[in-house]
């Protein structure tokens, strides 16, 4: 199994540490070829404008879009689940993937970053200080979409098959729960 990191924008160096501790390979992804060689791909945390912006200009947006819809799993985490998204504050999001609405950095601007303790029931987890960075919040969700883990009513880790979102990130924790969770979709 090849893991790919989307190494375009972003938190995508957070992840290496894990996916080693894993055992896995994994590769980082900067264009078409990369996205050939792997299996699954995590979409890291950053600036979804940006990232988006980059996989149009390198050619990767339908590729991308085409091995997802195929089955190959992926993660999306907070910018990442952004790009996984079918709306986007209102409009496509850029993959459209995953059946939710969503609304960009609805818990506020630059300094809305905070730890929050969530319930995670499919890991075990009774009070996980889930860490939320500009963090967008998932207003709606389609049939198929199951819930994992909420923060109050919003729901914060969704799965769909084998597509994942997390708003908060993971990576910035010492455990690899959520990427040992990741590699068995
Ligand atoms: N606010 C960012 C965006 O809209 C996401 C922040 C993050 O990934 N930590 O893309």
């Amino acid at each position: 199994m090849q893991v790919g990191l989307l190494g375009l924008q972003g938190a995508f160096l957070d992840h290496i540490p894990h996916l080693a501790r894993c055992g896995v390979a994994y590769s980082i992804v900067r264009d078409i070829q990369g996205l050939t060689r792997i299996d699954r791909l995590i979409i890291p945390g950053g600036e979804s404008t940006v990232m988006a912006k980059f996989l149009v200009e390198f050619g990767m947006l339908a590729p991308l879009r085409e091995r997802i819809g195929a089955g190959m799993p992926v993660w999306g985490v907070c910018a990442g689940a952004i790009l996984l998204a079918e709306q986007v504050d209102g409009q496509p999001g850029p993959l459209g993937a995953l059946g939710v609405q969503l609304t960009r950095n609805a818990y506020g601007r630059q300094i809305a970053s905070d730890t929050v303790s969530i319930q995670v029931p499919i890991l075990g987890l009774d009070a996980y200080p889930a860490i939320f960075i500009r963090a967008p919040r998932i207003d709606t969700l389609a049939a198929g979409v199951t819930v994992q883990a909420s923060r109050q009513n919003d729901p914060v880790f969704v799965q769909q098959g084998r597509i994942m979102a997390t708003t908060f990130h993971p990576e910035l924790h010492g455990d690899d729960l959520f990427h040992r969770y990741f590699m068995e979709l």
